[in-house]
């Protein structure tokens, strides 16, 4: 065959995978600061592409090669192109273009890159008109996009009843959903070496475990950061249930938490914080050192025992976290820590009910203790309820005013959630940290983490986020469950099961 006859075959073949003509509008979660698309003109996905990577990270068109043919199931035409888009401010930024000619990306890093394919891998879908995939398809876009926030993450509680599988898909879809950092809080399931009985007996989060998960992580473009809590919360399990993750099978271990409920570590238990240091650096070491650790330290309670409660026990807490400031610092990595314990709610400057948006559970005077904390260390400051318009999120200005750096921490209200997003970008805050803690089944979940998605990278909601069922969300956790290989009815989709045949329960 001679290259003429090879075209007009090339061009047979894209007629028919390309039959069917109306393209509807793309569902992108974060919707992209630009978008463009032709609903009648279609694009084919399969070995003709020519994927052309404009990027001075050379890594950037082998990531590409290697996902396109994962994703889409052919080998493209990979070829290295010069810039010349304009792109918009930051590293991140990318611009796709998909037309007759191929694939064009271009982008400053790798991250770029990646975000482009997600994107890419958003738009498209298998060809029509045959009964197993043969080629995807999608519409010619052009897209220009970046971030308004540089750090991005979501924080997800890892429970006993949650497996490695689960995890892993949480962290693939944060990746997909453009956000690049994961905080993984240990609810009793990280497996120390060191200190065997920390933890429940059937506790997944192993070292080979989390090495996968890092594996996972780094290429898909998400720094994961481990939460082991250092003050409060020490029994990993939720208050309302009182289990325990030490005291319920080691009653001997009693002394290292507070007598009360052993909800607080015992600070003045030196051996205890030994211990306590000792765990969090091999959990640190374990997730390959990362930049990051989040210590917790909401929602502590004052101390129960005797020794704790000797002097002024508000000093000893703010010893202990500066402790643990210098054991990371000295690990080149800084402490992320809740905000809650140093924000009264009767603290008039926060204008509680009247014009001030934010949670607290501290003391009256806590600031003069707060003062005395490193400010390297990152305040992750939640709130939880709505936004209002005009109302100020005044907590957070608060600790930003006072030179920490800020993470705006909504949870499951959605107009909390793009309501923080937008005043991050506004007003130069570090960035966005969503939260789920026990939200995770069905349209809890994917409204939750859709919202922090717009959130997050800065852009308004293009799909409907109360929408009972969510298709556009089904279809993105579907491909990460394909990516992972997925075959058991219980890891498909967004609840365990359908239908409770259990005892009567009503958890929340
Ligand atoms: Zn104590």
């Amino acid at each position: 065959m001679n290259g003429k006859i090879l075209l007009v075959v090339a061009f047979v073949a894209l007629q028919q995978v390309c039959m069917g003509m109306n393209f509807a509008e793309p569902k992108l979660i974060p919707a992209p600061r630009e978008f463009k698309f032709a609903a009648d003109r279609c694009a084919v996905l399969d070995s003709n592409t020519v994927l052309s990577i404009a990027c001075p990270d050379a890594r950037g068109g082998e990531w590409a090669a290697r996902h396109f043919r994962e994703w889409f199931g052919a080998k493209p035409r990979v070829k290295a192109a010069a810039g010349g888009a304009a792109l918009l401010d930051g590293d991140e930024a990318y611009t796709l273009v998909v037309d007759s000619t191929g694939v064009k990306i271009e982008a400053r890093s790798l991250a770029g890159v990646r975000y482009a394919l997600y994107t890419l891998r958003q738009c498209a879908m298998a060809a029509r008109g045959t009964v197993a995939t043969r080629a995807y398809v999608l519409p010619h876009v052009e897209v220009r996009d970046a971030p308004s926030v540089k750090w991005r993450g979501m924080h997800f509680c890892w429970m006993p009843e949650l497996s490695a599988a689960f995890v892993e898909r949480e962290i693939r879809m944060a990746a997909y959903l453009k956000f690049n950092y994961v905080v993984l809080e240990s609810w009793g399931v990280f497996r120390s070496e060191r200190h065997p009985w920390f933890g429940w007996p059937e506790r997944p989060m192993t070292k080979d475990v989390v090495r996968h998960l890092k594996t996972v992580a780094d290429d898909l473009g998400v720094t994961l950061v481990p939460q082991l809590n250092a003050l409060g919360h020490a029994s990993s399990a939720r208050g309302r249930y009182q289990k325990h993750a030490v005291l319920d099978l080691h009653p001997e271990r009693q002394p290292i938490f507070e007598p009360m409920g052993g909800w607080n570590w015992c600070l003045s238990n030196e051996e205890g914080m030994a211990i306590l240091h000792d765990i969090m650096v091999e959990m640190h070491e374990a997730f390959g050192s990362p930049p990051y650790f989040h210590i917790g330290c909401d929602e502590a309670y004052p101390p129960s025992c005797p020794e704790c409660r000797e002097g002024d026990w508000r000093d000893r807490i703010v010893r202990h976290i500066v402790g643990l400031h210098d054991l990371f610092a000295a690990r080149g990595t800084r402490l992320l820590m809740w905000h809650d314990m140093f924000v009264s709610p009767k603290d008039k400057r926060f204008g509680p009910g009247d014009g001030g948006l934010y949670g607290g559970h501290g003391e009256l005077g806590c600031e003069k203790y707060l003062l005395k904390l490193p400010r390297d260390i990152v305040v992750c400051d939640w709130y939880y309820g709505h936004h209002v318009d005009g109302w100020r999120y005044t907590t957070h200005e608060y600790f930003h005013k006072l030179g920490f750096e800020v993470l705006a921490c909504p949870w499951k209200d959605t107009s909390g959630i793009l309501g923080q997003g937008r005043e991050a970008a506004r007003q130069g805050w570090l960035g966005f940290l969503g939260t789920s803690w026990h939200r995770l089944t069905g349209t809890n979940y994917s409204s939750l983490l859709a919202a922090s998605a717009f959130a997050a990278w800065g852009t308004e909601p293009t799909v409907d986020l109360a929408e009972p069922e969510p298709a556009w969300f089904g279809t993105y956790w579907r491909q990460m469950g394909w990516d992972m290989g997925i075959r058991n009815y219980r890891d498909c989709g967004l609840s365990e099961t359908q239908i409770n045949r259990g005892t009567c329960t009503n958890l929340d």
